[in-house]
């Protein structure tokens, strides 16, 4: 399989090269699952049949319109599988995608049908076929913690309180609603709101739009076993569960034990489900989490503004933040596996709720590749909000974080209107998708390389972690990564100089993969190698 993948790798550094500016690079990877859990593609490289994927987060209303409209539309995203082939990703999240009377879609009023504005049930099924033609696995947010006050169960439930004498308790006999939400007689805290023409209040933690759901509700649990079912049926491999530390805000167990039946639930109706959890907390606490059993949860301890790829990159060139990359993935790893022995990490670097790199960056092109590698370098599955790969930037209010995605300089072709109250940034100064794809050293090109390297050496995400301070250079980050027999080693120079870093002991491994910001190439004489700033170098076994 090395062998094949090592073969795969100077195929692609060969087309790379004679397509460096015509690159319409989209590998023919209609896949043919083997046994021993392998897919072999048509080019003759295999990895591992599994949930250890390059997601990529779409926001489809930015994403890509199909019909002029300036909303974008799942045949939009149709339309854009090839580019995300061309990317190199191998999965996609799908942001709500449900009937809903917002343009983010967080307050679903039907679970089991596709909002208008995006398209029909048969361009989701197209969609589904087109991605398993070209093993792009699909995930779908699933928003659990609340409804839309305009789903039925909420009207149905509001309609029966009104219905109820003064001073009556409600019987969920007679409307089994009001026990899928959280109602009372007293206004409990700041989060509950009254029910119009009747005393009665409800909870809706993020807003009065959107009611919580009580999940600990058997009925209500059953609807959720079909929904899961249903979207599963059609093709789905799992779900990303929105706002999973809210469904019972301030009480961790409660929640865990909600976790563990949906893990439950999914892999019930297909062994090899997906699910993949927003718990947005520091990671002791996305640690506990992981006793509920879930295969995933966002790593927030790397990620956003806050996370520790950030605080590595404000802080260049200084030795014990840069050395703490490592270690800090060492001990999160310690601190998951140790919950769920089969936990896959989730990192990102920013998603739909946060800001984005570029911000966090102060927009330096090369702390923003950088941060792309430290990213993609990282074990599990890892998530790329769209739009990054580009450069885009965007802060503020939510819209604004959700910017139409920049196809062209023209901003037409497929492009979106800004969603309501989007303020646009002044300039993109990386340009669009189009310019982009013809500049070598653009970080679309660079994100494009980071994921083949992620891809040709599983290793990188199926390995486990450790931080190799024998390798210890002044501001190289030394990672090593060991999955069974093989294993890596991941050196990032964070620093604005060159660094040399002495191979004497580590005969064993060779140069697989580099990843650099500018035309300054990793060079190895001997057994010194040699990084220039900022660059990342991969050595196998
Ligand atoms: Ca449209």
């Amino acid at each position: 399989m090395k062998q094949l993948t090592r073969l795969a790798c100077l195929l692609l550094t060969a087309l790379l090269l004679l397509g460096s500016f015509s690159l319409q690079f989209t590998p023919d990877l209609s896949g043919v699952k083997l046994q021993e859990g392998l897919v072999e593609y048509s080019d003759g490289s295999t990895e591992p049949a599994d949930n250890y994927r390059t997601w990529y987060e779409i926001f489809v209303y930015s994403f890509c319109d199909s019909d002029g409209d300036g909303i974008g539309d799942l045949q939009g995203v149709i339309s854009k599988l090839d580019y995300l082939q061309e990317l190199g990703v191998n999965g996609i999240w799908l942001m709500p995608i449900h009937p809903s009377p917002t343009y983010h879609k967080y307050d679903v009023t039907d679970y089991y049908a596709i909002d208008p504005q995006y398209g029909t049930m048969a361009d989701f099924e197209a969609l589904m076929e087109q991605c398993r033609e070209r093993d792009i696995s699909v995930i779908l947010d699933l928003v659990l913690n609340h409804t839309g006050v305009d789903h039925p169960w909420f009207r149905e439930a509001e309609a029966y309180l009104r219905s109820l004498e003064p001073g009556r308790e409600p019987d969920a006999a007679q409307c089994p609603y009001v026990d899928y939400y959280f109602f009372s007689s007293s206004q409990v805290n700041g989060d509950y709101y009254g029910v119009e023409g009747t005393d009665w209040f409800y909870e809706g933690k993020f807003w009065s739009g959107m009611p919580d759901l009580n999940l600990e509700n058997e009925d209500l649990r059953e609807e959720i076993r079909n929904i899961m079912a249903f979207w599963m049926e059609k093709g789905v491999v799992g779900f990303r569960l929105d706002a999973a530390k809210e469904y019972f805000s301030g009480q961790p167990s409660r929640n865990i034990q909600v976790l563990n039946f949906l893990t439950q639930t999914a892999k019930s109706i297909n062994p090899d489900a997906y699910l993949v959890a927003e718990v947005w907390e520091g990671f002791s606490t996305i640690a506990d989490y992981y006793q509920s059993g879930i295969p995933s949860l966002f790593n927030f301890a790397f990620g956003d503004s806050s996370g520790k790829i950030t605080a590595v990159l404000r802080a260049v060139d200084n030795e014990k933040t840069v050395s703490s990359f490592a270690t800090a993935q060492e001990k999160a790893d310690k601190a998951y596996r140790a919950n769920n022995p089969d936990y896959i990490d989730a990192p990102f670097l920013s998603n739909h709720d946060t800001g984005r790199i570029a911000g966090f960056c102060n927009r330096e092109e090369n702390k923003m590749k950088l941060a792309a590698a430290m990213n993609l370098m990282m074990s599990g599955s890892a998530f790329v909000y769209y739009g990054e790969e580009l450069g885009m930037a965007g802060s503020g209010n939510d819209p604004s974080k959700r910017a139409p995605m920049l196809w062209n300089e023209a901003r037409d072709a497929g492009t979106t209107n800004p969603p309501p109250e989007c303020q646009l940034p002044e300039e993109y100064p990386l340009g669009s998708l189009e310019i982009q794809r013809e500049q070598e050293y653009s970080i679309f090109r660079y994100y494009q390389q980071a994921i083949a390297l992620r891809r040709e050496h599983p290793v990188i995400s199926h390995g486990i972690p450790t931080a190799e301070t024998a390798l210890n250079v002044n501001c190289v980050s030394a990672t090593r990564k060991t999955w069974g027999e093989e294993s890596c080693l991941i050196l990032m120079n964070i620093s604005t100089e060159e660094k040399q870093c002495d191979l004497t002991g580590y005969e064993a491994f060779t140069l697989a993969g580099k990843l650099t910001v500018d035309e300054r190439g990793v060079t190895q004489i001997g057994n010194q190698l040699i990084l220039p700033p900022y660059a990342v170098a991969v050595l196998c076994n």
